[in-house]
């Protein structure tokens, strides 16, 4: 199996053992019997359900909601947490209660390239955040690839961080513990938790921004892998000896499917100086330099053919990577969120005819519904929050 689970923010012990958690589980287990792990399907279901099938790959439904989640962690309001979400462009950072509704927030510039700038902005923050209310813990998601322990961002192909001891840095100067986890972990927590992929047994969560964020929950817990550094999807190698990686591969996912990407063709488009591009340039004055992902984006929703164009591409390359990853995964769902999806149906829509048309065993086999995040840029702060509250390593005896 190419991922496994760890305990390392599973559901907490303390919880587990209370007749109150025990009966969510039963609940939640109940009611997806026809799919959970612990509830072996009868052969008749394969072969009723999904074989024999000729009209296409058959969209597996979104299951319906299951009323108030029961999940880890102790859900109330008093249990104020700080999450932040660490971003190669993007500090964001709220107060975020046990229900995942963020009482007050603040977001900064990610400080250029120094570490220590990074850690300054963090403190500043968190200072700035507890002064108005009673914080239980301090979670933080982080643009970076973390070792099993949760202690130091191994490498990050956007900041400055070589195995830095994030954790420790902070704890030192905030003189309190910490949380530490990959952003795109925390972003799949939070929908996972409160969002679209509420209450799934296998889901996979794809956070499209600067780059490709990556994560998968499964039956209640982060998949982090052997070594800590499981979920980075955006760094599939999609087109051999392609567009250079800043991890170092050529042809990554991610040089293809993201807000990167966009911006790249974008301006590649101007600078051919095609007729089809005048609107996208007129837009910007000329300057081919201010063309971003939001730019091509709006142009797209207002009408313009080039733009939607170059959002139909990155939709395609995006259902491309999903039918790859449903071919090692298999989840349930597969839940897109980031800045890319203001985009909306315009990348949606070709992402999943693309997906349905790349997807291996297509016609004899579910296929996955590919949903919108629900709580967009602030995922990864509410995650990040959340997995500090019920970290075995910072909760309270
Ligand atoms: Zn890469």
């Amino acid at each position: 199996m190419l991922l496994v689970s760890n305990n390392w923010c599973g559901a907490p012990r303390r919880v587990r053992r209370g007749p109150d958690f025990r009966s969510g589980i039963d609940r939640m287990t109940a009611m997806a019997s026809s799919s959970s792990a612990r509830a072996p399907r009868p052969a008749s279901y394969l072969t009723a359900a999904w074989y024999g099938r000729s009209s296409g790959p058959r969209q597996a439904r979104p299951r319906p909601s299951r009323g108030p989640h029961r999940v880890p962690g102790p859900l109330t309001r008093r249990g104020l947490a700080i999450g932040i979400d660490i971003g190669g462009t993007k500090v964001a950072a709220g107060v975020v209660d046990g229900y995942g509704a963020v009482l007050e927030e603040q977001r900064r510039q990610t400080p250029g390239n120094d570490p220590r700038a990074v850690e300054a902005t963090i403190v500043d923050l968190v200072r700035e955040l507890s002064a108005d209310h009673r914080i239980g813990s301090v979670g933080i998601g982080a643009a970076g690839w973390m070792d099993l322990s949760g202690s130091t961002v191994l490498f990050s192909p956007h900041l400055a961080w070589r195995n830095e001891p994030l954790r420790e840095n902070l704890e030192r100067l905030l003189r309190r513990r910490v949380m530490l986890a990959n952003d795109a972990d925390a972003a799949a927590w939070a929908e996972w938790r409160f969002g679209a992929g509420r209450g799934q047994d296998r889901l996979v969560c794809i956070t499209l921004g600067t780059g490709i964020g990556g994560a998968m929950v499964t039956d209640g817990r982060l998949e982090r892998g052997q070594f800590g550094v499981a979920g980075e999807f955006g760094h599939q190698v999609i087109m051999p000896q392609g567009q250079r990686c800043e991890c170092g591969n050529r042809g990554c996912w991610e040089q293809y499917a993201s807000g990167n990407a966009l911006t790249r063709e974008a301006r590649e488009l101007a600078r051919a100086n095609s007729p089809v591009a005048q609107e996208l340039l007129r837009s910007v004055g000329g300057d081919v330099d201010a063309i971003t992902g939001p730019v091509v984006t709006e142009l797209a929703k207002a009408g313009d053919a080039a733009c939607r164009e170059l959002v139909e591409d990155v939709g395609e390359w995006l259902g491309l990577g999903l039918a790859n990853l449903a071919a090692a995964l298999d989840p349930g769902m597969f839940v897109v969120g980031g800045g890319l999806c203001e985009a909306g149906d315009l990348l949606l829509d070709p992402a999943r005819r693309a997906f349905a048309r790349n997807l291996t065993g297509r016609g004899f086999r579910p296929a996955a519904p590919i949903a919108v995040a629900a709580l967009g840029p602030r995922a990864g702060m509410i995650g990040a929050a959340d997995l500090s509250r019920v970290s075995p390593r910072l909760r309270r005896p």
